[in-house]
């Protein structure tokens, strides 16, 4: 089972995290002007946890919040249009109990799988600096070492694909030569399979370079992935 108070302390801690300087005065920066459309709600504004079934056997790792996303909302993948796609994609595999994310108190459950991004505060222009990225890494890695459960690590996208094969690295867990991301990319790393898909951002699903069928395809071989292993498969 997942370590359940271990992945509590991990969240507090994160969410309390000050490292990276530009990232936190750029996360409470776009909390206070916000942008038109949200200017009546009160913004997150602080570090994104992981969130999603302690047991899990499927971990998705994304690249960071969005600024008008899961920095609004508190919850990665939450309040986007990139949510909207993948929430939409989980749902229809049985990962989510439902298609939508819109809130941090909706009720969404995950089912035997959990999110969580590479970087926990929404960048400038989403793009983290290398040092931001190594400054946050170690949160992947031990949240990963607190999900015991998990064998298959979805990438969405080429910076969540090498955040994944760090922070496996950092558990022990190489593979050489290095893999290169690809949609449909699949690598086993020790006890993991790592999949790779193009990540769910608008500019990728507006000009169809990922389509609903194409995330569908990579869903659906992470859960027959844990089905192989497991013999069972019941969302
Ligand atoms: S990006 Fe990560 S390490 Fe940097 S301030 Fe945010 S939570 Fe902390």
């Amino acid at each position: 089972m997942g370590d359940r108070a271990g992945l509590a302390a991990l969240t507090e801690e994160i969410v309390a995290c000050r490292r990276c300087q530009r990232l936190v005065e750029w996360r409470e920066r776009v909390a206070r002007e916000k942008v038109a459309r949200f200017r009546d709600e009160t913004y997150w504004g602080r570090p994104v946890p992981g969130f999603g079934d302690p047991d899990a056997r499927i971990l998705l790792v994304g690249l960071a919040p969005a600024a008008h996303g899961g920095n609004r909302t508190g919850r990665v993948f939450t309040g986007d249009a990139s949510g909207d796609f993948l929430f939409r994609a989980l749902h229809a595999e049985g990962l989510a109990d439902r298609p939508v994310s819109r809130s941090v108190d909706d009720g969404l459950t995950l089912v035997d799988t959990y999110i969580a991004a590479a970087v926990r505060c929404a960048p400038p222009a989403n793009k983290p600096t290398i040092d931001e990225r190594d400054t946050c890494a170690p949160f992947l890695v031990r949240e990963i070492a607190l999900l015991t459960e998990i064998r298959v690590i979805v990438a969405l996208g080429a910076f969540g694909w090498d955040a994944a094969l760090r922070a496996l690295a950092s558990l022990g867990h190489v593979v050489r030569p290095r893999p290169v991301f690809g949609h449909g990319g699949e690598v086993v790393i020790g006890p993991y399979t790592l999949l790779g898909t193009y990540h769910p951002s608008q500019q990728n699903t507006f000009t169809g370079k990922l389509t609903a069928p194409m995330l569908a395809d990579v869903l659906l071989r992470a859960c027959q992935l844990v089905t192989e292993e497991s013999g069972s498969w019941t969302p």
